[in-house]
């Protein structure tokens, strides 16, 4: 009987992971010989918790809180994605090469382009946050020609920061929330940690338009509170981030296994669930 290839999520806390769920309905659709598991490393201890997955025999780990900066230092190589984020959620080992990757970005481009058919071409984008989500969605953003991006961050100097990373990329500006007042955009993405303490940037009302998409990384059982405020300030579509969750394990799936799985069944069944 031929061996099972193991992956798996690492992450602290991992118990309430869906990506086991999602990447064994990939396996079973795709019938590929492969399991999946969720893997509890000490915090201060991922690389050691790497090296015993990888000297064990695994394939390949999603990455998630809090070590996807620490899983950008392990990485003994990283692609173009993985690089100018300075994060990876995604590693591929090949004998002793760790090929460390970011699908984070590709998976919301997805969710929003093919899911909820929304183009980014020549489009006005607000992404909302300078965290490692935000980093980690720029450069897929900014390669589908939007005409502008706008980053807004709480601490405004982070946001900057981010636009003289990628300035040579696109065109950017960026500022605090406030400095966008008076003016309104095609997508704004919640890309801030607000929403898992139900709490709301302090935003312009200005931002939404009749034909606006707001999109909100986070995903649950109720709208969150960007979702409600947007749509009470005129948002036409709203989205949460189940998509993007899905589709992020998707390009992850594609990059060990080479086959693209279907991805709206087990959106549909996530949001069941949720
Ligand atoms: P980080 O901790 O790296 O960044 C947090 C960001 O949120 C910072 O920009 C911070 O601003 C901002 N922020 C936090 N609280 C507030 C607030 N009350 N008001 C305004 N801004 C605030 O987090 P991540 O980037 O890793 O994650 C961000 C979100 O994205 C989370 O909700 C996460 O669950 C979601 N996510 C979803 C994914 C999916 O597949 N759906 C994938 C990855 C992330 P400041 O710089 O001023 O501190």
């Amino acid at each position: 009987m031929s061996k099972l290839d193991v992956y798996a999520v690492i992450g602290n806390p991992i118990a309430h992971s869906k990506s086991p769920l999602i990447h064994t309905a990939f396996a079973l659709q795709t019938a590929q010989s492969m399991r999946y598991e969720a893997l509890l490393s000490p915090v201060d201890e991922f690389r050691e918790s790497v090296t015993a997955f990888q000297q064990k025999g695994g394939k390949g780990l999603n990455i998630t809180v809090p070590f996807k900066l620490e899983a950008y230092k392990c990485a003994t190589h990283l692609t173009e994605r993985a690089e100018m984020a300075q994060a990876v959620n995604t590693f591929k080992f090949e004998d002793s090469k760790i090929l460390g990757d970011n699908t984070d970005g590709a998976g919301l481009v997805r969710d929003i382009e093919i899911n909820l058919g929304v183009s980014i071409d020549s489009k006005r984008i607000l992404l909302m946050g300078a965290g490692g989500a935000a980093r980690g969605v720029i450069l897929p953003i900014l390669k589908k020609n939007p005409s502008i991006l706008a980053i807004a961050n709480r601490t405004p100097q982070k946001a900057q920061q981010l636009q003289q990373q990628f300035v040579a990329y696109g065109d950017i500006v960026s500022g605090g929330f406030m400095e966008f007042s008076g003016e309104n955009f095609d997508i704004i993405i919640n890309a801030t940690s607000a929403s898992l303490n139900d709490a709301l940037p302090e935003l312009p009302a200005s931002i939404f338009a009749k034909d606006s998409l707001a999109y909100d990384m986070m995903y649950g059982h109720e709208p969150t509170r960007f979702l409600v405020f947007a749509k009470q300030n005129g948002a036409g579509y709203l989205a949460d981030g189940m998509g993007m969750l899905v589709e992020q394990a998707a390009e992850s799936f594609f990059l060990w296994r080479g086959i693209r799985p279907e991805t709206a069944d087990v959106i549909a069944q996530l949001k069941i669930g949720t």
